[in-house]
C-alpha cells in the first residue's frame, strides 16, 4: 500500500479522549488499527493509541477512494485520519468503552505505516506463548493490559520521589562502574581497557556507597537504583532488578520503618486509590518461623502453626515421642473444614511433605469433639482437650502433624500452610499485609563451605546484648536487620548498619575474611568508618516485586518493560552476544566458547 507523510497534519486527541460533548468536532487521531470489520457497507476500525480505543467509521459515499484502502488496512498499521465526531446511533453504543458512545467518522485517511502481520494476535488476555511475547515485546508492550503495567510502575516511581523529597531526602546517583557490593551474587564484572588485569564490578546494590554518603553527611538518600547479580536465575528473578534504595543518618529501626510505610501508603494510594493501615505490624524472625513456618510470612489469613512440644513430652505415641526426646518438636496444622478428606487426598499431603523433608505427616480428624482416624487415638483426653483448644479446632476440621527437629518442622508446615492456602482459598484478592520481620541471625552456617557467613550482608550491625557472643558463639547472634513482607513476599529488606571499624572488623572475621584479605577488599569502607561515620541505617524496597503486587500480576517479568527469560537471555535484542575480536583483544580478554550445557530459553 502506498504510503503517506504526516506532513504538518497535527494530532488533535488521543484515542481515548473523545466524548459525547465532542459530537460536531473536527478531529485528527492517529494510531494503530487494533480491528476492522466491514458491516452492511460501512468500515468500522478501532484505532488505538496508549489512551484507548475510538471507532473509526469510513463510508463508501464520503470519499470511495479513502474507503477503499481503509478496507485494505492490516492489524497494527499506523494511520492519521481526520474526521468528525458523531454520536453513535441508538443500539450501537459501548458502555464498555469511555469513548462508546461517539465515533469518528473519516474525511480523509493517511497510511503512515504499515505493518507485517503480528505473530502473535494483540488480545487480553495474551494466548502467545512469553518466548513469542519477549521476541516481540514491542507489540506485547502494545497491549493496553502491559501499557497499564508501564503506567502503574511510573506512578508508583513518581510518588516515591514525591514522597521522599518531601520528608527530606536527597535523590543521589551512586556509580555504575564500582568497587565490589557484595549481596550474595556473583558479580558481573567489566574489564578495564584502560588499566589492563584491573575490572569494575556492575553494582549488586548501592550499598557501600549508600553508607559513605552518610559518613559524607548527607544525612537522607535516597535512588531508584539498578542493581545487577549474576545469579542463578530462578523463575522470579532477573539478572537486574530495581531497588528503591534509601539510607538515613542517626536513626533506630522506627524511623526507618516510619519512612518506610509513610512510602508504601504513598505509592498503594497513587497507584490504587487505597489506604493501606499503618505503622505495619511487627514479628521478630522466631515468631514468624514458630507461628508461620517462614520468615516472609503471607498474614492474610490466620492457619498458624500449633506448637505441642511441651504438651506431649509424655505421650504413648512413640513417633512423636521419640522425636521430643531427641530435642525435635511437634507441630500442628489445623486445616480447617477438611475433614471430608479422602485419605488419598491426605496421602498426597503426605508424598508433598516427604519432598520437603519430613518422615510422614500424622493426621486425625475432628469429630463430635473427638479425634477420629489416623493417630488421635493416641492421644490422653487432656492432651485432645489442649490440642483442641490450641488449634482453635472444631468438629469437621483436619489437624496435620509434624515431628522433626524444630527449624525442619516449622518450615514443612510452612509450606504446606501456602499449599492450604491456595487449594481452599484462604485469602481474597485486592487485600495487602504488610508486616516487619525483626531480629534475624546475623549468620548462617554454610553446611558446603563449614563456615558461617552474613545472613543478609556484613555491614548489619548485631544487636548490642549480643555483641560479646560474636567471636563465642555467631550462630546466636541476632542481627538489627529487618524485611518487609507483603502478602508472603519480601519486598524490602535493610538493617541498622554497623558504623564503627571495630565491631565491622569483627563481623568480617566471623565470616572467615582475614585482616589483609579486609583490608584489600574493605579498606575503602573501614577507612571512612575512621573518619567520623555516624550511626545508620536503611532500606531498599524492590520496585519490580512491588509493582506486581499492585497490578496482581503473579511475575515480574510483566512489570518490567524488557526483561531477561530466566536463562539470562533477551529475545528481543538478542543479548548477550558475540564481542568482536578487537574489542576483547583491546581488553586483553580470550573468551572460551559456548559450555556444553548451554541452551535457549
Ligand atoms: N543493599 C541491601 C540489599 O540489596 C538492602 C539494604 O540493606 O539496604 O538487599
Amino acid at each position: 500500500m502506498k504510503l503517506d507523510a504526516m506532513g504538518d497534519l497535527h494530532r488533535s486527541h488521543t484515542c481515548g479522549e473523545l466524548r459525547k460533548g465532542d459530537v460536531g468536532k473536527p478531529v485528527v487521531l492517529m494510531g494503530w488499527v487494533h480491528r476492522r470489520r466491514n458491516l452492511g457497507g460501512l468500515l468500522f476500525i478501532d484505532l488505538r493509541d496508549r489512551y484507548g480505543l475510538t471507532q473509526i467509521v469510513f463510508r463508501p459515499d464520503a470519499d470511495p477512494a479513502d474507503f477503499e484502502r481503509g478496507s485494505h488496512l492490516g492489524a497494527e498499521y499506523v494511520v492519521a485520519v481526520t474526521g468528525e465526531v458523531v454520536e453513535r446511533p441508538d443500539g450501537t453504543t459501548n458502555p464498555e468503552l469511555p469513548t462508546g458512545e461517539i465515533e469518528v467518522h473519516v474525511s480523509d485517511l493517511r497510511v503512515l505505516n504499515a505493518s507485517l502481520t503480528p505473530p502473535f494476535v494483540l488480545e487480553e488476555p495474551i494466548k502467545a506463548s512469553d518466548e513469542l511475547r519477549l521476541e516481540y515485546r514491542y507489540l506485547d508492550l502494545r497491549r493496553p493490559h502491559m501499557q497499564r503495567l508501564i503506567e502503574a510502575r511510573h506512578t508508583a516511581a513518581a510518588a516515591t520521589r514525591s514522597y521522599l523529597n518531601g520528608v527530606g531526602f536527597l535523590e543521589i546517583e551512586t556509580p555504575m562502574l564500582a568497587k565490589k557490593t557484595p549481596e550474595g551474587a556473583r558479580d558481573f564484572i567489566v574489564p578495564s581497557r584502560v588499566h589492563p588485569g584491573k575490572v569494575y564490578a556492575l553494582p549488586q546494590s548501592p550499598q557501600l556507597y549508600k553508607q559513605i554518603l552518610m559518613v559524607s553527611g548527607c544525612d537522607r538518600y535516597y535512588q531508584i537504583a539498578r542493581c545487577l547479580r549474576d545469579e542463578d536465575l530462578r523463575a522470579d528473578r532477573q539478572p537486574e532488578h530495581t531497588q528503591i534504595d534509601f539510607e538515613m543518618s542517626f536513626v533506630t529501626e522506627d524511623d526507618v520503618f516510619a519512612v518506610a510505610e509513610g512510602l508504601m501508603a504513598a505509592i498503594w494510594s497513587a497507584v490504587r486509590g487505597d489506604e493501606i493501615e499503618t505503622p505495619f505490624p511487627r514479628l521478630t524472625y522466631r515468631e514468624a518461623m514458630e507461628r508461620y513456618g517462614s520468615d516472609k510470612p503471607d498474614t492474610r489469613f490466620g492457619t498458624e502453626l500449633v506448637d505441642l512440644t511441651d504438651l506431649l513430652g509424655g505421650t504413648d505415641f512413640k513417633v512423636f515421642r521419640s522425636v521430643i526426646d531427641g530435642g525435635g518438636a511437634v507441630k500442628c496444622l489445623n486445616a480447617a473444614g477438611c475433614s471430608g478428606w479422602s485419605r488419598s487426598e491426605i496421602d498426597r499431603k503426605e508424598e508433598l511433605a516427604r519432598k520437603w523433608g519430613a518422615k510422614g505427616l500424622a493426621w486425625t480428624k475432628v469429630e463430635g469433639g473427638a479425634f477420629a482416624g489416623g493417630v488421635g487415638k493416641f492421644f490422653s483426653d487432656d492432651e485432645r482437650a489442649t490440642v483442641i483448644e490450641r488449634a482453635a479446632a472444631t468438629d469437621g476440621d483436619l489437624l496435620l502433624f509434624v515431628a522433626h527437629d524444630r527449624k525442619k518442622a516449622n518450615e514443612i508446615l510452612g509450606k504446606l500452610r501456602l499449599v492450604l492456602r491456595d487449594e481452599l482459598g484462604l485469602v481474597q484478592p485486592g487485600v495487602f499485609n504488610f508486616v516487619w520481620i525483626t531480629e534475624f541471625p546475623l549468620f548462617a552456617w554454610n553446611e558446603d563451605t563449614g563456615s558461617w557467613e552474613a545472613e543478609h550482608h556484613m555491614f548489619s550491625m548485631p544487636r548490642a546484648e549480643d555483641l560479646d557472643l560474636l567471636e563465642s558463639d555467631p550462630g546466636e547472634v541476632l542481627g538489627r536487620l529487618y524485611d518487609l513482607v507483603a502478602n508472603g513476599l519480601e519486598i524490602a529488606s535493610g538493617s541498622i548498619r554497623i558504623h564503627r571499624r571495630d565491631i565491622q572488623e569483627r563481623v568480617m572475621a566471623v565470616v572467615g575474611m582475614s585482616r589483609e584479605d579486609a583490608e584489600r577488599r574493605f579498606g575503602f569502607l573501614l577507612k571512612a568508618l575512621d573518619y567520623g561515620a555516624p550511626p545508620h541505617g536503611g532500606l531498599a524496597p524492590g520496585l519490580d516485586r512491588i509493582a506486581m503486587l499492585l497490578t496482581d500480576e503473579d511475575s515480574i517479568r510483566d512489570t518490567i518493560a524488557f526483561p531477561k527469560t530466566y536463562r539470562g537471555l533477551s529475545l528481543m535484542d538478542g543479548s548477550p552476544s558475540e564481542a568482536e575480536p578487537e574489542v576483547l583483544k583491546e581488553l586483553g580478554i580470550e573468551l572460551v566458547g559456548p559450555r556444553d550445557d548451554e541452551g535457549q530459553g
